[in-house]
């Protein structure tokens, strides 16, 4: 069987409603700056049972802004794991401070609580648990860890929208602690690009406001000099334009609500492929926190044969000649010449997360994969994985 067209490895859905949204919204008298970008953060509060939510032009500038209101001085350490996409460690680098890098755990690709131990300093403020794939990290351990050396907690959710732990969405618990979603299109929802943040602190709600609109405040109450007018407004810091648009959040309103089924699509997809799998000694798929419940971002499979790992460059660009898209989640950041001259890194340093590269392979999931397409993936991988075995 050949498939016509290229299976990507993620890929958003649009329906016609959720385009009826978005051109509502053009034809209003609002596009940006209007009273969609509220509704949207109030509905994604009532989905994640969140005290607030603050919409933002991107995952990247959520974690920027999540980041620098925590006042990181440039000795200050925020710890990352070491397999995560880019964004995670340079929102740290942004806020003036460095980012401390920390192993994974090898079964699931989340930041390992006992590395973490060994990494925590008197430099050490926080840490950015990724819910790597969609599977929560170990957030019991991380939490008593963060509560224990008076730690802030930035939970990069971005690939975990429609997770749970604990029967729990992601989301703070703690008044220090912020939570980070992307709206790019491979995630689970999107808004084209788009972010969000939620919280807790009433302080952190204020800032955030702030920092999102050039550090701008038009509430009087928060006015440092009196007012002269109707037209007056201070800015009191240095912030950005990270503001996002009423028709991107109107898009966002929409897909939101197509949430639960695109999260049980992923789980369905996710469950075949372990079925498929199950009795390959050649491919083996990564641990669901037992505490937990995946939202499937990604599916990523490990090679098991050192032949297999030697061989994965042909057996990615087979794949990819086969009108399959798949791809590689990530390169350990100790790899990235920014980071390794940064932090004085280099090869070695990260052995979980080496290992975990070498046999990592994220095969296509999303909620318009259909069984035919996703056959038709589970055949290539198991044939080129026989082939290419010895
Ligand atoms: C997608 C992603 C981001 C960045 O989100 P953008 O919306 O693309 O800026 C950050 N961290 C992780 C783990 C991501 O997967």
């Amino acid at each position: 069987m050949k498939s016509t067209r290229f299976i990507p490895y993620g890929k958003q859905s649009i329906s016609d409603r959720d385009i009826a949204s978005v051109v509502e919204v053009l034809k209003s008298d609002w596009i940006t700056q209007g009273p969609t970008v509220s509704k949207f953060e109030q509905a994604f509060s009532v989905k994640l049972k969140a005290p607030w939510s603050l919409a933002i032009s991107s995952g990247t500038a959520a974690l920027h802004l999540s980041c620098l209101v925590q006042e990181l001085k440039p000795q200050d350490e925020v710890l990352v794991p070491a397999v995560t996409f880019i964004a995670t460690a340079n929102a740290v680098v942004y806020a003036g401070a460095r980012p401390r890098i920390v192993d994974i755990d090898p079964k699931t690709g989340n930041i390992c609580a006992d590395d973490i131990l060994r990494k925590i300093n008197k430099r050490t403020r926080g840490i950015i648990p990724v819910h790597f794939g969609g599977n929560p990290a170990d957030m019991n351990r991380i939490r008593q860890i963060a509560n224990k050396y008076k730690l802030f907690i930035v939970e990069d959710s971005c690939h975990a929208l429609g997770a749970s732990y604990e029967g729990e969405p992601p989301g703070p618990r703690r008044e220090s602690d912020l939570s980070v979603f992307s709206f790019h299109p491979v995630k689970h929802i999107t808004t084209g690009e788009g972010g969000m943040i939620t919280g807790k602190s009433k302080r952190f709600r204020n800032a955030l406001l702030k920092l999102r609109n050039h550090g701008i405040t038009k509430n009087p109450g928060e006015f440092q000099n009196s007012s002269e007018g109707d037209w007056y407004y201070e800015q009191q810091e240095l912030g950005y334009n990270y503001r996002i648009t009423d028709f991107q959040c109107a898009l966002g309103i929409s897909q939101l609500k197509r949430l639960d089924e695109f999260v049980a699509k992923r789980r369905k997809i996710a469950e075949r492929y372990r079925r498929a799998f199950k009795n390959s000694d050649l491919i083996e798929c990564l641990d669901e926190n037992p505490k937990g419940k995946s939202s499937y971002h990604l599916f990523v499979g490990l090679l098991v044969l050192v032949n297999l790992r030697t061989n994965r460059k042909v057996i990615f660009q087979k794949l990819r000649e086969k009108g399959i898209g798949v791809q590689v989640h990530y390169i350990p950041l100790h790899f990235q010449p920014f980071y390794q001259d940064l932090l004085s890194l280099k090869a070695g340093d990260f052995p979980n997360a080496e290992n975990f590269y070498e046999r990592a392979i994220s095969l296509p999931i999303y909620p318009l994969l259909t069984e035919k397409e996703q056959d038709y993936v589970i055949e290539s991988v198991l044939e080129l994985l026989n082939k290419y075995k010895s």
